[in-house]
């Protein structure tokens, strides 16, 4: 059993720290953590970490990608700041979508400026009466001439105010249930939609949005996945999407407890460096021990659905437990920085709101742990 990376995995890892420290967190704190960023910002953050393949990610070079495996997305993707993380993540994921399962129109249309880094796209599958069970989604698509018209509301859209494209969940047949799911892209440009902002804690520089389908026209060549499997693969993109969300766990948990380290050596209470005190140093004990477990949790999951394998229980419990993980670290660094923990002040506040986030999306931690239940016992409750 080896745990080391690659040679080459560990000199990009290292060379895209410095990268982040250097130029894109010096970046990011300009800009301020209270309001969205700007999308003009959003695109020279693509542009700055294209060179690093996390634009082109794992389409190969051939295509105008990046050519990199999953597992060297991930860990650069680790590196990345939080506040670039889904936005990146989910324009390159879409790309790969296309290029896996679009036709040549597809690809000439939406894949060279999603891989100049030009263009930012979202995924809408959430619904406001449909959240954990995506089978169930209710916006239709229905056929009028050479179009596509597609009614309903989808929200908790990441990019949903900034993104060129949508690629959004549609219902062709209610009776049908999940068995109806395609999946449509929208060119914004030539298909307006309607959205609004949705503030969300611990999400201030990045855009959630609730997107509005009125009658939206769009052509009829932009099905990218037919009736039928729009609900399985939606499914089957879960699996590395949700090793990454626990990647965003573990980054976030790491920052917590170097905070919580150097805090604990300066700050004195009775005369003592309180790193000296012994229920201190068991919260950091127990801190480290989590965050390493679910590190290497998450990156055997990764690792395993990066040479093709099947993990269904393996990526949810790296997704469950590396995002409750993260949760309760960022709890315990507020606790070891006491009242300052609390403040805006120091960043460990920040690091739990960011954290806090994470056992939502990509499947609950409920969701996961079902999925879990079923893997282990054969029994479905979900029906
Ligand atoms: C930061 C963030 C980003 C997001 N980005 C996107 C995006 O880009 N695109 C998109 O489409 N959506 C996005 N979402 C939405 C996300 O996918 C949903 O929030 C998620 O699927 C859960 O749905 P819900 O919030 O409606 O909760 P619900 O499904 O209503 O669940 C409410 C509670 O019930 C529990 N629950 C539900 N079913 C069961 C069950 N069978 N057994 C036990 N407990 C159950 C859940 O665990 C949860 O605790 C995002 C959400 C967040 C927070």
């Amino acid at each position: 059993m080896n745990f080391d990376f690659t040679d080459e995995q560990q000199m990009i890892k290292k060379t895209i720290k410095k990268f982040v420290k250097e130029e894109l967190e010096p970046a990011i704190e300009e800009q301020g953590d209270e309001k969205p960023f700007t999308k003009e910002f959003l695109l020279s953050m693509l542009k700055k970490i294209k060179p690093f393949g996390l634009v082109g990610t794992t389409i190969p070079e051939e295509a105008g990608g990046a050519g990199l495996d999953l597992m060297t997305w991930g860990l650069l993707y680790e590196e990345l700041p939080n506040q670039l993380k889904s936005m990146s993540g989910i324009t390159a994921n879409m790309a790969r979508r296309i290029y896996d399962r679009g036709t040549d129109y597809h690809k000439e249309k939406f894949l060279p400026g999603l891989l100049a880094g030009d263009k930012i796209a979202c995924s809408a599958n959430t619904e406001p009466n449909v959240g954990s069970n995506p089978s169930e989604i209710q916006t239709t698509a229905t056929i009028d001439g050479d179009h596509y018209v597609i009614n309903g509301t989808k929200t908790f859209i990441t990019n949903g105010m900034t993104a060129d494209y949508i690629s959004v969940a549609v219902q062709f047949d209610r009776s049908k249930g999940g068995k109806g799911v395609g999946i449509i892209l929208v060119d914004r440009e030539e298909s307006p939609v309607e959205a609004r902002p949705i503030k969300l804690m611990g999400f201030n520089t990045g855009e959630l949005a609730e997107l509005f389908f009125d009658n939206v026209r769009v052509p009829k060549e932009n099905l990218l996945i037919p009736e039928g499997q729009g609900y399985k693969t939606q499914m089957s993109g879960f699996h590395a999407w949700r090793c990454f969300v626990g990647l965003s766990g573990c980054s976030i948990a790491e920052k917590a407890l170097e905070y919580s380290i150097k805090y604990s050596q300066e700050r004195e209470q009775f005369g003592k460096q309180i790193g000296s005190f012994q229920l201190i140093q068991e919260m950091l004990a127990d801190m480290k021990t989590e965050l390493d477990a679910a590190r290497l949790l998450t990156y055997r999951a990764l690792d395993l659905v990066n040479r093709g394998q099947i993990a269904r229980v393996e990526t949810s419990i790296a997704k469950h437990y590396a995002t409750e993980m993260a949760i309760r670290v960022t709890s315990k660094a507020i606790q070891i920085h006491g009242a300052y923990g609390l403040t805006s002040e120091f960043p460990v506040e920040r690091l739990f709101r960011q954290a806090r986030i994470l056992a939502i999306p990509e499947g609950t931690t409920q969701i996961q742990k079902l999925i879990i239940g079923r893997e282990l016992t054969g029994m479905n409750a979900f029906r």
